[in-house]
């Protein structure tokens, strides 16, 4: 038997009882519909993702959310690269 390659994390719209913190867009929501991304990242482990209706509004946008963080990483963050500490002149 045949069949095309099938995706082991599927990309799940989910309804979360409990706050979870949309990757996006940083803003917490529940009982509300949204995404969870499941990215493979080591053997057994895996990394939760979660996107706001208002961020993906389609799986087609949540997918493209999806491979744009696994190809590219995490966007950078406001913190992470902070800037030099300013020379000292003795
Ligand atoms: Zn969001």
């Amino acid at each position: 038997m045949r069949r095309p390659p099938t995706d082991p994390f599927p990309t799940e719209r989910v309804r979360p009882f409990f706050w979870k913190t949309c990757d996006s867009c940083k803003q917490e929501f529940r009982r509300e519909p949204g995404w969870l991304i499941i990215i493979p990242v080591a053997n057994l482990f895996v990394c939760e993702k979660y996107l706001c209706e208002e961020c993906a509004p389609t799986l087609a946008t949540a997918l493209a959310w999806r491979r744009k963080y696994t190809e590219y990483g995490p966007p950078p963050q406001p913190g992470d690269f902070p800037a030099p500490p300013p020379k000292r002149r003795h």
